[in-house]
């Protein structure tokens, strides 16, 4: 007998969430395609049938989201908001799919469309709404809190254009706006009755009322609408489904009457691009500030609107009772983007709801939590005070507030120290005065925690000491982590297949196990599987190097893989200086114990960073000369591949052999690349950095390239430093510097390189690459000896996947839950 489908989708449980069975799939899959989409025949373009799959795919996640919600409406539970400027989340399709154990039933139903899982996936648009490692950590993050069941949900900004794509053009990047919504995203879901209406502008009015409060109206402001666009997150095969809100700016109806009312309808119309404008682009800037009024707006738009939804949320259950708001909500921000939201949260709370500032403060205190992610002054957040006054008046009010605030508790601390009330006041002095959004942060948090242990050190005995010595408690470490579901399952099927059949599934929801694959690391047969994989992977990049770049990878040779953000801390520059001294190596003849390599390059530039870009275009002039030069073809490849991002990682992790990590030591302030080239079995050349310090831990010495001064070493060398007289004395530094200067590799270009010879030479170079030259030469030395070795190599492999368990950021979140956000799964 055929059973009724209930249409009513009130359940009990999360788990309760209705289960669309195998042709339902089917069956919705050609519903989308004909009718939601109204498709009739499988045309050019895969892009319909990949949106009607993620269409499917959406219903069931859309159910299992609903659960999720109701669940936690019904138990009172402590849930956390991870704010952020960027989620770096790359294509959705083949996650889902993982997580929730789909795979199976939707090959079949494509078999009868004549097409495949993996041509599908390829029509997908990466999500790019972020930069690099901080975006994709908040992208790593989400998946791992719904894994983990744990009630977080993600608010972020849903650009109309995302990191841009890039192109080489004669060698030099070329950026192209990444319109990544043009073909629609299937995932989203807008929720337009819930938006939000967020101030700008204005002034200040007061007024002191018959108990004698002082009241503060933000008056004669120019408001925007903040949309949520709803972006399902499912954890792995555990039936949650979490929520990553993403908000539109739009103008306000009421925006456009004043101008109507005036009898100017066009203008009024016009003007929408004023309120559009905040969300329509990501600031392509990695690692650094870039002041701009715009990103301002863009940072405080996401911390009012999502601020307002929670308190909307608790003021729709609770009223306006703020007692023990703090016990059932938390606030990270990812970095001092967001941190605005500190000052924002009291504004809210004293303006909008009546507070006490006391009562205000505390709440706010022991709701919000501080990321870092560097130490770099370049990237320390500053604004200008005149600009906040004239966007953010009264938010500006509160940030004064706050400092005297503070500032009398500093004195309390060091009586009669006014050098100390000077370097710690939120606002820095001089001709134009700034806002320290970091001093924010850290004044306003319960919890400040850097991203690595090393990390974590210098934030407490440097940038920050003087916090320290004030709050010591608040300041924590949590070491970044990756998903090994996207990481390892999802990007290295084969190589997830070969661990499950050695140590069964359960690595997947618990990535410690992968230790298990430590007992066949002396296994003869296992070491053939684990190469085999490693050679198949290869073909599938060497295909990809083939198509975008011309240029022939042999997958004999050793991979020898950087790709990250171009930026002089991470040195890309002593990277390319090494292969330019192997390529003079072979002019010379002296290639008796050479091992074969191909070398990849991969990343974006600031579009404004001259240095950087200058860096791309040497790449590829040396990349030019030696793959056309027959003499290097048997000993050395190399090549750029554009537009790396997300999906191009997917690739290139699982069929790099060796991982290079080499940024200048303290300087990195974890690193996540790393930790993904790690899991999937590359062994790592690098500098004692960021996470690379932990990654050599677990896997141990022995197992690991390690070259170059520490970070302390690095302060003391800057003492007294002579790049010169180092050049001077290394040969094949030399000989690479004199062919550098010659001309070699820019012989139509006269000088274009001159920049990065004189920063290599230069005394004030602050990256010491002449400094740590010589020690990474021998390190490279010393690990294509070994990639010789063919047991050897699989040894080590093998060994650095299974010891990179505590990199899943399974590991991390459950920290942060435990120690800052005090979580309790859902169950
Ligand atoms: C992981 C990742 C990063 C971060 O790489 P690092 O080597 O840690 O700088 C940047 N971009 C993309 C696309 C990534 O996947």
């Amino acid at each position: 007998m055929a059973q009724k489908k209930s249409n009513v989708c009130v359940v009990k449980h999360w788990q309760d969430a209705p289960k669309l069975n195998e042709s339902d799939l089917a069956d919705d899959l050609n519903r989308h395609f004909y009718y939601t989409l109204g498709r009739d025949k499988v045309g050019e373009s895969k892009h319909y049938l990949f949106q009607a799959l993620a269409l499917t795919i959406r219903d069931r996640l859309v159910a299992r989201c609903r659960a999720t919600k109701q669940h936690l409406d019904q138990q009172k539970t402590k849930k956390a908001a991870y704010l952020s400027l960027e989620f770096l989340m790359g294509r959705a399709l083949g996650n889902a799919i993982l997580n929730l154990d789909l795979e199976e039933q939707i090959e079949s139903a494509l078999s009868e469309y004549g097409t495949n899982l993996e041509e599908l996936e390829s029509a997908e648009h990466d999500a790019g709404l972020g930069n690099g490692g901080l975006g994709r950590l908040a992208a790593c993050f989400l998946d791992s809190c719904a894994s983990l069941a744990l009630p977080v949900i993600g608010y972020g900004i849903r650009y109309e254009y995302g990191m841009f794509n890039q192109s080489i053009e004669h060698g030099a990047q070329i950026e192209h706006p990444d319109k990544w919504l043009r073909e629609g995203h299937p995932w989203e879901l807008s929720a337009p009755e819930q938006a939000k209406v967020v101030k700008f502008f204005g002034n200040v009015e007061t007024h002191t009322d018959k108990q004698g409060r002082v009241h503060h109206y933000w008056v004669n402001t120019q408001d925007v609408l903040a949309v949520p666009f709803d972006v399902p997150i499912p954890g792995y095969r555990n039936g949650v489904v979490n929520t990553l809100r993403l908000w539109k700016s739009e103008a306000t109806d009421e925006f456009n009457l004043k101008e109507f009312n005036q009898g100017s309808y066009s203008e009024a119309v016009a003007k929408k691009n004023l309120a559009e404008q905040i969300t329509m682009v990501l600031y392509p800037n990695d690692a650094s500030e870039n002041g701009k009024e715009l990103r301002l707006r863009q940072q405080y738009f996401l911390s009012s609107a999502s601020l307002q939804d929670i308190l909307h949320q608790w003021t729709e259950q609770h009223g306006t009772d703020f007692s023990d708001f703090a016990d059932y909500h938390v606030f990270q921000l990812n970095d001092t983007h967001p941190s605005v939201a500190v000052a924002e949260l009291m504004r809210l709370l004293l303006d909008e709801y009546e507070l006490e500032w006391e009562a205000a403060w505390s709440i706010t205190t022991t709701t919000m939590a501080y990321t870092n992610h560097t130490l770099l002054p370049e990237a320390l957040e500053k604004w200008s005070v005149s600009l906040f006054s004239r966007l953010l008046p009264r938010v500006l009010e509160i940030i004064y507030e706050i400092n005297a605030r503070f500032l009398a508790e500093v004195a309390l601390k060091w009586p009669g120290d006014i050098d100390k009330q000077r370097e710690l006041s939120l606002i820095e002095e001089g001709p134009e005065p700034q806002i320290r959004m970091a001093y924010l942060a850290i004044v306003g948090s319960f919890s400040v925690n850097g991203v690595a242990a090393l990390h974590t050190e210098l934030l407490k005995s440097g940038l920050f000491n003087s916090f320290y010595n004030l709050w010591p408690s608040k300041f924590n470490n949590k070491t970044n982590g990756v998903t090994p579901r996207r990481w390892l399952a999802h990007c290295n099927p084969e190589l997830a297949q070969l661990v499950t059949e050695k140590i069964g599934e359960g690595w997947q929801a618990d990535f410690s196990e992968i230790q298990g694959i430590r007992r066949f690391y002396d296994k003869a047969a296992f070491h053939r599987e684990w190469q085999q994989v490693k050679e198949h992977n290869k073909v599938k990049l060497a295909k990809l190097v083939e198509s975008r770049c011309g240029v022939q990878f042999d997958t004999d040779m050793m991979f020898d893989v950087q790709v990250k953000r171009i930026h002089e801390y991470k040195r890309q520059l002593l990277n390319i200086l090494h292969v330019i001294a192997l390529y003079d190596q072979i002019r010379r003849g002296e290639v008796k114990n050479m091992v074969p390599r191909c070398v990849l390059f991969g990343g974006k530039a600031a579009p404004g960073y001259h240095m950087a870009k200058l860096i791309i275009k040497l790449i590829n002039n040396v990349a030019n000369v030696v793959n056309k030069d027959s003499a290097a073809k048997p000993y050395l490849r190399v090549a750029f591949l554009p537009n790396y991002n997300v999906t191009a990682m997917e690739t290139i992790c699982a069929a790099t052999d060796l991982s290079q990590q080499i940024s200048t030591a303290g300087k990195e302030a974890s690193g996540t690349g790393n930790m993904k080239f790690m899991m999937n079995g590359a062994v790592t050349i690098g500098t004692l950095d960021g996470a690379n310090i932990e990654i050599r831990e677990q896997v141990g010495d022995d197992n690991f390239f390690l070259f170059g001064v520490t970070a302390e070493q690095a302060n003391q060398v800057r003492q007294n430093y002579n790049p010169s007289e180092i050049i001077e004395s290394f040969t094949p530094l030399k000989n690479t510097m004199k062919l550098l200067a010659s001309g070699h590799f820019n012989l139509f270009e006269p000088n274009i390189f001159d920049d990065i010879i004189l920063s290599i030479q230069s005394p004030h170079d602050p990256w010491l690459v002449a400094q740590d030259f010589e020690s990474y030469f021998d390190a490279q030395q010393r690990a294509a000896q070994s990639y010789t070795n063919k047991t050897l190599w699989n040894r080590m492999s093998i060994l650095n996947t299974a010891a990179s368990g505590t990199f899943s950021s399974d590991r991390t979140i459950s920290q942060y839950s435990e120690d800052i956000w005090r979580l309790k799964p859902m169950q």
